[in-house]
């Protein structure tokens, strides 16, 4: 008989290992169970949807026919509830569902506050497609928003709020954007680059109450006792792993859903992969959650390999993203920062534990203008870097970073409180590549 897959989340996890299964064994059965009625497409691509960049029909990395390919039967349905004794998953009208394996990529979801008035229509946060469409429906109705949070996330929220000339304050509790990844000067670049385009920032401001009338936002509240009136207000304080089904069915969790480095749950033949698991990393001994496209479509693709019969390791990757923050694109790779972020609850979209899990390591940095160079620099190899601007130097760093790159000949020099960090490492990078060609 053929083995029954079973996909709870038709995400970049879950694509992604439905598309392996398929690999490893053309003739089994793999049923794809989402509850999104929009299907698959790019979550990182709503940022450039609410700014208008990206036409929605862009954001769709599969057509129907791609589908077709894969010979899936895919479900348009939510999971209630998880059997493993019996092999079952129940779906929300109460049908059953059996599996040999099954796959929980269920995602993360905002956090949410505890805050009077969260409830109000016109209080948004952007996970999926029906918030980005909910918050341009937001930039129609009224000419102001508040935002509140750190990360990249509010970012893209306050982006897509100002292309659409919606008038935008900005709350951050602390001193300074996303404390905990971005060094001052780097958080200070953003902040002014929002200025410039005519976004208040609030400095060491806290919400106290969204305030309505009729159901509606009507303005906030801050705990100063300010009142702003607004019609919008924009939450991403961070996100957290939807752990729901595996903490019914009694799997262990703990901040995501605990794998091993096969991604098997504690539960025979039930795996987790993506922004819902928390992953075993040999390499450090830790398991650490990570919200990153690239992950989890790595993790999917390890975890299908897995559930049709092999026993590959996932070996965690040095975590990258290329992003934008305020206009500027930005690199970041390895470990960059460290501590507590006031504006953030653990972990934003985006983002990586990892990135600030920073071992021994001294600080090389360069600013021009706009063009900032961070290199974190450990002991025989570089650990980390961010770099804003020009991404010229973006993928050799992040090369020379994951391969542990033997920095003995630039690592003096790299150091020197003037050096230019910039040609040291271009020079590097063309010295280690032609002897790694030559290898
Ligand atoms: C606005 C935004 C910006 C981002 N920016 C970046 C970026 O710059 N770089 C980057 O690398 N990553 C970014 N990310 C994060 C990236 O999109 C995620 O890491 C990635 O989508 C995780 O994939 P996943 O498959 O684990 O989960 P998801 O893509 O969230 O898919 C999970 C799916 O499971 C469904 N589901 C959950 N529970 C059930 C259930 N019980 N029954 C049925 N279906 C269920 C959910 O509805 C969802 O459709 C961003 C995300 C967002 C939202």
């Amino acid at each position: 008989m053929a083995h029954r897959y079973l996909i709870v989340g038709a995400g970049a996890a879950g694509i992604a290992a439905a598309e392996t299964i398929r690999e490893q064994d053309p003739g089994g059965d793999v049923l794809l169970l989402g509850e999104e009625s929009h299907g698959y497409y790019s979550r990182p691509g709503l940022a450039y949807y609410l700014t208008g960049e990206l036409p929605e029909r862009q954001l769709f990395p599969f057509t129907e026919r791609d589908f077709d390919r894969l010979r899936l039967r895919r479900l348009h349905a939510r999971v209630a509830a998880l059997q493993p004794q019996t092999h079952e998953v129940t779906l929300d009208d109460g049908r059953r569902l059996p599996y040999d394996r099954l796959l929980l990529a269920t995602g993360s979801l905002a956090a949410r506050p505890p805050l009077p008035g969260v409830d109000l229509d016109g209080v948004v946060k952007l996970d999926d497609m029906d918030d980005a469409r909910r918050i341009l429906k937001g930039c129609r109705r009224g000419r102001t928003a508040v935002v509140v949070g750190g990360g990249i996330t509010a970012l893209e929220i306050v982006e897509g709020l100002r292309a659409r000339h919606v008038r935008t304050h900005y709350f951050l509790r602390g001193e300074r954007y996303w404390g905990n990844v971005l060094d001052e000067t780097e958080s200070r670049i953003i902040e002014n680059r929002l200025q410039e385009e005519g976004i208040q920032i609030h400095y060491h401001t806290e919400l106290a109450e969204i305030l309505g009338k009729r159901g509606r936002v009507a303005g906030v509240l801050t705990q100063d006792g300010h009142r702003i009136d607004c019609t919008l207000v924009a939450i991403a304080i961070g996100v957290r792993p939807r752990t729901e089904l595996a903490e019914g069915a009694g799997l262990t969790i703990e901040r995501g859903i605990q794998v091993d480095e096969y991604l098997q749950t504690s539960t025979p033949d039930v795996f987790a992969a993506g922004d819902a698991a928390q992953v075993f990393d040999p390499l450090s001994g830790k398991s650490v959650l990570d919200t990153l496209w690239g992950v989890a479509v790595t993790q999917g693709r390890i975890a299908g390999k897995n559930m049709a019969g092999q026993a590959i390791p996932y070996h965690k990757s040095v975590p990258f993203n290329v992003t934008r923050l305020a206009g500027l694109t930005t690199t970041i790779v390895g470990t960059v920062g460290r501590g507590p972020d006031k504006d953030l609850l653990g972990i934003a979209r985006g983002d990586s534990e990892t990135w600030r899990q920073l071992p021994d390591a001294l600080v090389a940095q360069d600013a021009f203008e706009v063009n900032r160079l961070r290199i974190l620099v450990g002991e025989g190899s570089l650990v980390g870097a961010i770099v804003m601007g020009d991404q010229t130097l973006s993928l050799p760093l992040y090369h020379l970073v994951a391969q542990q790159a033997d920095i003995t000949p630039v690592r003096d020099p790299l150091l020197e409180p003037s050096a230019r960090l910039g040609d040291l490492i271009a020079s590097f990078w063309a010295d280690w590549r032609k002897g790694h060609a030559a290898a």
